[in-house]
């Protein structure tokens, strides 16, 4: 193997040549204390950054076992690493000149979630992270001066700073030991029968709708659980915890406008993921296979069984195998619900500030006035107990406005300036005070979840003389070959590097698709395959960009694609 020295001396003799000669350090180089593999070298100073991997031994990385001993200790350790390895590159290399996006050093940046990341590995025998190096020019001439600086001096400097002796040793441990208590209680919440958890003290309101730091403490009122629902729960690391538990079932989240619904449900959407120490949503824990809802009008819809909630459509359409290239409010939230729970949904996270009404209520008045033969809607108020019944499934639903769902809830917890108080008994004395004059329109079962066989012919990610251009846009778009997959529906969605990783597993599944398999037994095989060989395994060479996705976020991506068609 060549040593950092030859990188050292080629570097010098490229310096000033044409940007393309930096094609010539592809390859794997020794240095002192790790091995540095330039894997990928960009073709000019504009394009995305340069790949390196850096490989550290463990005798000079020095990380003691019990800090990446266990599933969640590793996911946590490795997301600490990237970040520490990003903020010390940025502060490094923040005075780096060069030309287009070039003279940096990075790594993929995470934000409050703790996500399994591609950037940085660790085991028993080294740290690998992953990182992209802009390779630095005056114009279009290499800056072999510069990129010796880099490569020789601040790349050292900054693996120094993420080797364990350099980190703050208190803070690693603050970090994997929450990451392995969220897990647990993660675990404890479904053998108690709880679909969601918020602890005492949680800080659930953000600072911005455009930022997701805690709110200040000045700001900001602490969560605490009413009497009724709390719950205590003994820590692996963090000893008892105390919260509001949430049954499985039917919940309302009721109370008056600007009290603090949305900002709950919006934190148990953000539960399925764990939460870095300080976020104020470490020990807001939601069921993993939870999933939000939300009306999507203008989404394509293809074969989709819509018809628990939809049926007899003007004109005879089906609503056993629904297609739409423009849905409306309530078609697409009836898609919505089926889509998910087709992907193997746990919980419906609902909020009528992004629900069809027509599709939540349909009141007694109403009724009276157009016939249920001329309202092709049932509405989710009849079919949300079946939903729980029949398929297990649990609905949290914030809704202010309709009382009408006080005889179909288990559980109604009211917020009142950001408290929380049960008001159960209360909502269910008041159901029987004032009986519901409209009839029920669910018929006896909420009716079967068809399972489609997407066509691997529909998906086709080619673009130009490119056999795959698949890449995210921002956090909401797939450039999918010659389509975008438009995401904004999906607002448990976190990371760009998820979204990249679901345009990639669209990608790797094609494979499997030729096997008629369902939509379930697809996203099966993906969670099978990434288990076994890491998030990895979805894309050719060693990216170290992707995090870690669900199953049900793959369908509906899946199921946006406008090009999707299904096996009749
Ligand atoms: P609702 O859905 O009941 O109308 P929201 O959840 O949208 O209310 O909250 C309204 C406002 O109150 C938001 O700006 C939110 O940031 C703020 N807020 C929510 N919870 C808290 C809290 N615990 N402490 C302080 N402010 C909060
Ligand atoms: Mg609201």
């Amino acid at each position: 193997m060549n040593t950092i020295t030859d990188l050292q001396k080629t570097l010098q003799r490229i310096d000033r040549k044409g940007y393309k000669a930096y094609k010539s350090i592809t390859g794997s180089y020794r240095a002192d204390f790790y091995t540095l593999f330039i894997d990928h070298v960009q073709g000019d100073p504009f394009a995305a950054p340069s790949r390196i991997r850096a490989v550290i031994p463990q005798k000079h990385a020095g990380f003691p076992a019990d800090t990446f001993a266990g599933r969640s200790r590793e996911i946590a350790l490795r997301d600490f690493l990237t970040r520490r390895f990003s903020e010390a590159a940025h502060t490094i290399t923040a005075h780096n000149k060069s030309a287009g996006k070039s003279g940096r050093i990075g790594i993929d940046s995470p934000g409050q979630e703790i996500l399994e990341r591609s950037s940085a590995w660790i085991n028993d025998r080294e740290v690998e992270l992953r990182i992209t190096l802009g390779l630095p020019a005056f114009g279009r001439t290499i800056d072999g001066q510069l990129a010796q600086k880099m490569i020789m001096d601040q790349l050292p400097r900054i693996l120094y700073a993420v080797l364990f002796r350099n980190l703050n040793s208190g803070a690693v441990y603050r970090h994997v030991e929450t990451a392995e208590d969220a897990d647990a209680l993660r675990g404890m919440l479904q053998r108690e029968n709880l679909i969601g958890f918020v602890a005492s003290g949680a800080i659930l309101p953000r600072r911005s709708g455009i930022d997701d730091r805690p709110m200040s403490p000045t700001n900001a009122i602490p969560f605490e659980p009413p009497q009724q629902l709390a719950r205590t729960f003994s820590l692996p690391n963090g000893g008892e915890i105390r919260g509001m538990g949430i049954p499985r079932g039917v919940t309302l989240i009721v109370g008056g406008g600007y009290h603090g619904k949305s900002t709950l449900l919006r934190a148990l959407e953000r539960g399925v993921y764990n939460h870095i120490p300080g976020d104020g949503r470490e020990f807001v824990i939601t069921d993993r296979q939870a999933v939000k809802i939300r009306a999507e009008d203008g989404r394509r819809i293809e074969k989709t069984g819509i018809d628990p909630f939809i049926s007899n459509l003007p004109r005879g359409i089906d609503t056993h195998r629904f297609s739409s290239d423009d849905a409306s409010g309530s078609t697409s939230q009836a898609a919505n619900i089926i889509e998910a729970l087709e992907a193997g949904a746990s919980a419906l996270l609902i909020d009528e500030d992004t629900s069809a009404t027509n599709f939540m209520i349909r009141d007694h008045r109403m009724q009276e006035l157009v016939a249920k033969n001329r309202e092709p809607i049932t509405p989710f108020i009849d079919k949300v107990r079946q939903l729980y019944t029949q398929y297990g499934v649990s609905t949290i639903l914030v809704i202010g406005g309709s009382g009408d769902y006080f005889d179909v809830a288990d559980t109604v917890i009211r917020m009142d300036e950001y408290r929380p108080e049960d008001v159960t008994e209360q909502a269910q004395q008041i159901a029987r005070k004032y009986r519901l004059q409209r009839s029920a329109e669910g018929g006896e079962s909420f009716g079967p979840i068809n399972h489609r066989v997407p066509l691997p012919g529909s998906l086709d990610p080619s673009r130009g003389n490119k056999a795959v251009k698949v890449a995210p846009r921002g956090l909401k778009t797939i450039q999918f070959g010659r389509e975008d997959i438009d995401l904004n529906g999906i607002d448990q969605l976190v990371d760009t590097s998820q979204t990249r990783a679901i345009g990639e597993s669209l990608v790797y599944l094609k494979r499997y698709m030729h096997d008629h398999l369902t939509v379930k037994e697809l996203l099966d095989r993906l969670e099978d395959d990434i288990r076994e060989s890491g998030i990895d395994c979805i894309t050719p060479g060693k990216p170290g960009d992707l995090a870690e996705i669900r199953g049900v976020d793959v369908a509906a991506a899946l199921n946006r694609l406008r090009s999707l068609r299904i096996a009749s």
